[in-house]
């Protein structure tokens, strides 16, 4: 989709820090980070939200590797880290473009 960011960054378009790729996700730094490590995961295709993602569920399951290794490669495994979709206007999705944020790198606290 031309007019989406995420599948514009995908496409190389948009620049972004690439920090990890697979054959169908990728994984970039997010531009305002909430964490020392802050990790937007999203398929190379476009799914609006994870709902739709889990229609596939192997490219979920990638999705959900890939995002270990990234936490893997930046210290968190053994501290553990957070994997967040937010989905809907609720939880504040701002793009429509299913991606998984990784959180890690501070004591992140209960969610609400
Ligand atoms: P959400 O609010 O869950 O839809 O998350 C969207 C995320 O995308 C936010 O955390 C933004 O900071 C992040 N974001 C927006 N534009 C960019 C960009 N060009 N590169 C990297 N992350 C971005």
């Amino acid at each position: 989709m031309s007019d989406c960011l995420f599948c514009r960054i995908v496409a190389g378009e948009i620049p972004a820090t690439v920090v990890r790729e697979s054959e169908h996700t990728l994984a970039f730094r997010d531009i305002a980070p909430q964490a020392p490590t802050h990790v937007l995961v999203v398929p190379k295709d476009h799914y609006p939200d994870v709902a739709a993602l889990a229609e596939q569920p192997a490219l979920l399951a990638e999705l959900a590797r890939e995002a270990h290794a990234v936490a893997v490669a930046e210290g968190l495994a053994e501290g553990g880290y957070r994997l967040v979709f937010n989905t809907g206007a609720d939880a504040g999705q701002t793009v429509l473009h299913a991606h998984g944020h990784l959180l890690g790198g501070r004591e992140l606290g209960h969610l609400a």
